[in-house]
């Protein structure tokens, strides 16, 4: 049975597969010419050899009416030869192969059957000949479709051989019997071939499909090294792939393009209080609000954390630039409603423009960071495109940084006092020190510039240490009541053992801790809120103070405070400047305060300058204040002079009159007044 099975599928056309149907049908056409140039070629030589024998129906138009078939069968395997099959096509003209194979077959011996009568021996000789040559070319051209190729070894073997052996001619006889015997050998290679040709295809076909596995796979390996997972953003690796491939691109300087750096200003505190799953809504929130700007000019990646990256293609001018990173911002600034909460976040973005303001990738990364650090200072929640300004800022700072590097800081450093002032007592209750660098080079650098400098190099720890001895040594000069205010910086407080040099140094000086309070900026907190918890706790159990300095200017909110161990908060002095004038400043101070006695703790009023500043903040609850009103920062040696005279005022209504002002007020040498009004 099986057999019978294996023997019917041998004659038929395997449809079952597609690709092996293709292929058969590819590799088949290739041999079509050659097929028809064997058979033609082979018809029109025996013919010619029997002309002066035949009949011209033998010789001439049966042959010519062959050949005609052949033609057209050529002409239209030519025209269709790049047309597209589908399979039932491709399967249907196999099958239309198989069956010409077959017909063609038995025309072409019927015709030679009738032209072997004609001529002499040789001429019979030839036809045989002829008979068989031609089929083993023909059979060689089919060996791609098995069917076709069986049918015709079939078709002109059989016949031949119960043909010649009829004649009884020995020669003939034995040609019969070895055209037998080359058939069913044709019959096994034909098979053999057959087999190999299918499994070919099919190796070909498994190499395919491993290579497009292989390749699918590389492809989702290669998008997901490129997109960031949380926002679907492409991510740091892209970023400055794009930024490189830019840069190759554009060395001719004729167009330029930019490069953004968002950070988000807030994201930390949002995730210090409502906890990281919430901080990546947030951050995927970010990421959809971004995409809606890209386009195949604007590139939007994410570098990492919470921040970004922008590359614009082609942009035009400065102007067009500052619209889109203004729209940027505007809807970085919408409220984030997640986890039934909402928080208020804003994007500043630094930009540097490639090739005036940066020839290198570097260098153009290097700068767009510089920009986005000067927004985060001074223009947070807007765009700042790198000039010519921040070029001599950069400048200025490696200068302070060189000078800082090989100054003589125990020579060089000094303080500056600025009083604190009780109003409900009238008269000073401490001093906040405020550190000075009188450089030979530079001349006076104020803090605001070299801390900063001082902070990105580990060299602020060793200011910090300066600073705080020197401080402590006039702490005891002053009234016993009187407390030391000392400013640190975010990385005096980022590890414990920092902390506790600076605990040791106050110990060593014998001040008692309690007289002692570090200040700590807002901003200084949201870099590590963990840590910074660490070390405020630590500097609290030995008994020193901890405030909150310049509250208003960063993003703390009433759950951030009340998460650290504060006793005091410093209101900035921003909003002090326009309580006068603006209600909105008044309201925003009058709720500190209020915040403050919730939360039993201290609250200082910085920067108060005049009078009716005075007056109102004295209205709305304030008690301890600070600023020029009270007192400039002065030198040490100052401090005797204005507490004799605060002391001799003592009692009177404060005006700024009535207000002693030392004459050694911050920067300039002082006078040497008597101290020891302890
Ligand atoms: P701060 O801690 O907020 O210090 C108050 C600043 O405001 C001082 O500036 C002071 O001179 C100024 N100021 C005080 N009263 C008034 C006023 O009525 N009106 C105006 N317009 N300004 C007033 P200064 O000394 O230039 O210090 C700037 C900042 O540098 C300080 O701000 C503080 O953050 C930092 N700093 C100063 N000394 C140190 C230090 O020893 N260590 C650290 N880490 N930072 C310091
Ligand atoms: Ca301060
Ligand atoms: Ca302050």
């Amino acid at each position: 049975m099986d057999s019978v099975r294996e023997l019917k599928e041998a004659f038929s056309v395997a449809s079952g597969d597609p690709e092996l149907v293709r292929s058969q049908l590819q590799a088949f056409g290739r041999q079509i010419p050659l097929l028809y140039f064997i058979l033609m070629v082979n018809t029109i030589a025996v013919a010619v050899t029997h002309y002066r024998f035949a009949p011209k129906w033998v010789v001439v138009y049966t042959p010519a009416f062959l050949c005609l078939i052949c033609t057209i069968r050529c002409v239209n395997w030519w025209k269709a030869r790049h047309r597209v099959l589908t399979h039932e096509h491709a399967v249907s003209e196999l099958r239309k192969t198989t069956r010409l194979a077959s017909i063609l077959g038995a025309g072409f011996s019927i015709w030679s059957f009738t032209l072997f009568p004609y001529g002499g021996p040789y001429e019979q000789a030839q036809v045989a000949f002829y008979m068989a040559t031609t089929l083993v070319g023909c059979v060689f051209c089919l060996m791609h479709v098995r069917a076709a190729a069986l049918s015709l070894l079939l078709i002109v073997v059989i016949p031949f051989t119960v043909f010649f052996v009829s004649t009884r001619q020995p020669v003939f006889v034995a040609m019969a019997v070895d055209m037998m015997l080359v058939g069913t050998a044709l019959c096994f290679i034909i098979h053999i071939y057959y087999l190999n040709f299918s499994q070919l295809v099919q190796s070909q076909r498994d190499l395919l499909a491993t290579q497009i596995r292989t390749q699918t796979l590389s492809d989702e390996n290669f998008r997901l090294a490129s997109i960031d997972s949380l926002t679907s953003l492409p991510n740091r690796r892209s970023f400055f792939s794009s930024l490189a491939e830019l840069a190759q691109q554009q060395l001719a300087p004729m167009h330029r393009f930019d490069v953004g750096l968002i950070d988000l200003d807030g994201f930390k505190q949002v995730n210090d209080v409502y906890g990281h799953a919430t901080g990546d809504q947030v951050l995927s929130e970010v990421g959809r609000r971004l995409l809606t700007f890209a386009t195949p000019d604007v590139l939007l990646s994410r570098l990492g954390g919470d921040e970004f990256g922008i590359i614009v293609k082609m942009s035009r001018s400065n102007d067009a630039l500052v619209a889109l990173a203004e729209k940027i911002c505007e809807q970085l600034s919408r409220p984030y409603w997640v986890s039934g909460n909402v928080a208020e976040l804003s994007g500043t973005i630094g930009w540097a423009t490639f090739p005036q303001t940066a020839t290198t990738v570097e260098q153009l990364f290097e700068r767009a960071d510089y920009a986005l650090y000067f927004g985060k200072e001074s223009q947070r929640g807007r765009p700042v495109i790198y000039s010519a300004e921040h070029e001599t800022r950069i400048r200025r700072a490696s200068l302070i940084a060189q000078e800082l590097r090989r100054a003589d800081l125990e020579a060089e450093l000094y303080l500056v006092f600025q009083p604190i002032y009780d109003v409900m007592q009238q008269k000073p209750v401490g001093f906040e020190a405020l550190a000075r660098w009188q450089n030979v080079p530079l001349g006076q650098v104020q803090p605001d510039e070299f801390i900063r400098v001082a902070e990105r190099t580990d060299l602020i720890l060793h200011v910090t240490e300066v600073l705080l001895r020197k401080a402590l040594a006039e702490v005891h000069h002053w009234p016993a009541s009187f407390c030391l205010s000392f400013n640190l910086s975010v990385i005096d407080i980022s590890s414990l053992p920092r902390s506790q040099r600076l605990l040791d140094i106050v110990s060593l000086s014998r001040v008692p801790p309690s007289r002692v309070n570090f200040e700590i900026t807002e901003t200084a907190l949201t870099r590590d809120f963990e840590q910074a918890r660490g070390s405020l706790a630590l500097i609290k159990e030995a008994g020193c103070s901890v405030s909150l300095d310049d509250f208003g200017t960063g993003y703390s909110s009433l759950t951030y405070i009340h998460r650290l161990p504060f006793d005091q908060i410093k209101i900035d002095r921003s909003f002090v400047a326009k309580v006068d004038a603006d209600a909105a400043s008044r309201n925003i101070v009058k709720s500190v305060m209020d915040l403050c006695n919730n939360l039993e703790l201290r609250c200082v009023v910085e920067g108060v300058e005049t009078q009716s500043q005075l007056d109102i903040l004295r209205d709305i609850g304030g008690v301890i204040m600070q600023g020029y009103f009270f007192g400039r920062p002065m030198r040490a040696e100052a401090i005797g002079t204005y507490l004799a005279e605060a002391a001799a005022h003592l009692g009177h209504p404060l005006n700024p009159a009535g207000v002693p002002q030392p004459a050694g007020t911050a920067g300039s040498a002082g006078t040497l007044a008597p101290i020891g009004l302890t």
